[in-house]
């Protein structure tokens, strides 16, 4: 029982219910790997780990109270723009240093009320702006399979936590790629649900027509349990479904039946890395193997999403951000007026990326731009979703690449911000038209980086995507690859 830290979820609990582990053993284990891969990776902002051990005991006294719940006892890792009540939330923002929410996200309360254990807070980019966890405030995250190389981002942290064994599982968030675009890099499973799927409450806003939370895993189990501990109506969202929550766990392990796959030869061009298509490539010959139908389908507006996400993210940033003014909440700097000190904060406070996207998206909503930017952005969004809408009534689910590219170097694209963005040219799309999409591992380059699959439904259809990722993942071992870190 040495490597407990390598157990996913699903395995984890089955030992603690037949009480083979404790909960304070699994999470000592964890923290251990922690302190032993840590000083490499950099994935954690701040572990908590004296909290995390008394969790752990409580859920461990829980259980010898005859209780249960659904993550009792599960070391988590939680990305650091979701509000812990009592531990520091900075966004990987300097402007939040210090900043202790006297509450916790309604993810959080959920995790807890579900008996998880919280392991800490994971580095991010500042505000979730970035692509490869550079943008951190703080520091850089190494990718665990090669530290000379970025994690991706924006949930940079939690991804390269789960893939290196430092925590069971982790939550990222997804604006524009975030959650599934480091999965992707860093190969584990990396789920974005439907818009208004899972409550934003507490989560520090980016862009509110675009953000959602999402779990990042090592299985395609892992992730369906935790998206059914978390969804579902929140009255303090009232972006938030009121459907009701499936058995995802359940629908994922029903056989897939007759299954209508669609490709989309726009996700097959020029700029994808060669050994990542055929990668893709090969998983679409596992799902015709599968008996799956492979039907190509055309999103001819896939070109248009990156201008418009990156007319609407920053617009609906710069209208977020303006709550950070050195008054309320963490960092402050002092100055003659008030002015002066909302400009000393906001001019010390933030980093580049940060600073450009507010600038940008103050321009967009200024006066007179506002029609010919934003509303025009917001038209041809609804555009890419008929994209989306009459792709599906063909097919089931939509295959393509996560990112058209491995992990790459740590340093490489900081200083052009709009090669940084095409690293999300394939994720970006589903955000816009609000639908669920799943990365989850398909194969290696030449190099032994990891290569992501990403599958994407129609709205509220995640039973439907984790059912088909799930078949996929057990027809294929990729999952089961770890990196060569420390001692194992
Ligand atoms: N990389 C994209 C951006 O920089 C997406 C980030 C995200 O999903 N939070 O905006």
């Amino acid at each position: 029982m040495s490597e407990l830290h390598t157990l996913t979820v699903l395995q984890a609990l089955d030992l603690l219910r037949a009480g083979e582990i404790s909960s304070v053993a699994l999470t000592q284990a964890v923290l251990d790997r922690i302190a032993a891969v840590e000083e490499d990776v950099h994935a954690y902002l701040r572990v908590t780990e004296e909290a995390a051990l008394a969790q752990a005991e409580a859920a461990d006294a829980q259980r010898a109270r005859g209780e249960d719940a659904p993550l009792l006892g599960i070391p988590l890792a939680i990305k650091d723009n979701l509000s812990t009540e009592g531990i520091e939330t900075t966004c990987g923002s300097k402007i939040l240093q210090g900043y202790t929410p006297p509450f916790d996200a309604t993810v959080i309360a959920r995790l807890k009320r579900a008996g998880a254990v919280i392991l800490g807070k994971t580095n991010q980019d500042e505000f979730a702006m970035g692509s490869s966890t550079e943008n951190s405030g703080f520091f850089d995250t190494s990718n665990p399979w090669d530290l000379t190389r970025v994690p991706g981002g924006s949930s940079g942290g939690s991804a390269a936590a789960v893939a290196a064994g430092e925590a069971l599982a982790g939550l990222g968030t997804d604006t524009g790629g975030s959650v599934r675009q480091p999965a992707s890099l860093c190969g584990v499973v990396g789920l974005r649900p439907t818009y208004g799927r899972i409550s934003r409450y507490g989560l520090i806003a980016f862009a509110s027509s675009l953000d959602q939370v999402g779990p990042i895993t090592r299985t395609v189990g892992d992730a369906a349990l935790l998206t059914q501990v978390m969804a579902g109506h929140d009255p303090l969202d009232s972006t938030t479904w009121p459907a009701p929550v499936p058995d995802y766990v359940g629908a994922m392990r029903q056989e897939i039946g007759q299954l209508r796959i669609g490709v989309p030869e726009e996700y097959f061009v020029e700029g994808v890395q060669p050994d990542v298509a055929e990668a893709v490539r090969g998983a679409i010959a596992t799902f015709e193997e599968l008996g799956a139908e492979i039907i190509d389908v055309h999103l001819p507006h896939t070109d248009d999403a990156l201008s418009v996400y990156y007319l609407i993210a920053p617009a609906e940033a710069s209208a977020n951000l303006a709550r950070f003014d050195g008054i309320r909440y963490g960092y402050r700097e002092a100055g003659a007026t008030i002015e002066d000190l909302y400009a000393n904060t906001r001019g010390a406070g933030f980093g580049p990326e940060v600073t450009r996207r507010i600038m940008l998206g103050t321009y967009a909503l200024s006066a007179g731009y506002y029609d010919a930017y934003y509303l025009k952005a917001q038209k041809v969004r609804t555009l890419i979703k008929e994209d989306f809408d009459q792709a599906f009534e063909t097919v089931d689910v939509i295959l393509g690449p996560t990112s058209p590219v491995t992990a790459f170097k740590l340093g490489e694209r900081t200083d052009n911000p709009l090669e940084m963005y095409l690293a999300d040219i394939f994720t970006l799309s589903q955000a816009l038209a609000g639908i669920p999409a799943v990365s989850l591992p398909c194969g290696f380059d030449a190099d032994g980086l990891p290569i992501g699959l990403q599958l994407a439904a129609p709205a509220l259809e995640e039973g439907r995507l984790l059912q088909v990722a799930h078949a996929y993942e057990q027809a294929t071992t990729w999952h089961t690859q770890r990196p060569m870190l420390g001692t194992g």
